[in-house]
């Protein structure tokens, strides 16, 4: 389990995080975080992870403060984080991506392969294909199959539809929906329709701070999102 404990956070002298506080663990199955360009869910997730220091607060990965792990040591403990770059490696196959995926579990190497691959068979039939020859949504189902080399218990997702044609974004979120029956998904999205349907807890995130947490399709009615997202 992920906690976190009133944080705040800057980039310099700017703040971008205020008194944030929130947790998600094994228990759920799909946590959506949603809210507008700049809103600071990036930053969130790479605080998470090891990559970016609090101000004052804690995250909190399974009991260890995240302050004193190595991003690899949160990658260890089950948190794995697809960021929007998606930072694959170009000039590799498809394979090579999904086995550096697996370096901190090299004993499932194999085992883990062959679930990614029953998930993602275009990733099987592309195997021997340089990552950079692939389509965006291709490159995506890449991207999330490399995360879950690592075999997470918790799997963030960041801006998983970001650039992606409107038919493919719903297969990936297909693929989210099948995942999060035996992973957990934490989903930050500007596509709030679809991100706040598959969620049973959502947050929006605006300015750096959470203005309402509820389930998604609560949120989904809530006047203030219909407003502003829908
Ligand atoms: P987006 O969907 O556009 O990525 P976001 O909600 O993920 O939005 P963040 O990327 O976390 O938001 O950015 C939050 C704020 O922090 C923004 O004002 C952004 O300009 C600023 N910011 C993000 N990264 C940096 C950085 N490396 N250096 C300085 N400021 C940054």
């Amino acid at each position: 389990m992920i906690d976190v404990e009133g944080i705040d956070v800057s980039y310099g002298s700017i703040q971008v995080l205020w008194d944030l506080s929130f947790h998600v663990s094994e228990e759920d199955r799909v946590v959506s975080i949603v809210g507008p360009n700049g809103a600071g869910k990036s930053t969130l997730l790479r605080v998470m992870s090891g990559l970016h220091p609090v101000d004052s607060g804690t995250v909190t990965a399974w009991g260890a403060d995240v302050a004193t792990l190595d991003p690899s040591e949160v990658v260890e403990r089950g948190f794995v984080h697809v960021s929007e770059e998606r930072n694959l490696f170009g000039d590799m196959t498809v394979r090579e991506n999904l086995e550096m995926g697996a370096y901190t579990r090299r004993d499932t190497l194999d085992e883990t392969m062959q679930e990614v691959f029953e998930l993602f068979p275009i990733l099987e039939e592309r195997e021997d294909q340089r990552a950079e020859s692939m389509s965006g949504g291709q490159q995506q189902m890449l991207a999330i199959g490399r995360g879950l080399m690592a075999r997470p218990k918790i799997l963030a997702l960041d801006e998983p539809s970001e650039g992606l044609a409107p038919q493919i974004t719903n297969r990936v979120f297909e693929k989210i929906d099948e995942i999060s029956e035996e992973v957990t998904v934490l989903l930050v999205e500007q596509h709030v329709h679809k991100a706040l349907r598959l969620a049973d807890r959502a947050y929006l995130l605006e300015n750096g701070e959470f203005v309402t947490e509820d389930t998604g399709p609560a949120l989904l009615e809530s006047e203030h999102v219909k407003e502003a997202y829908l």
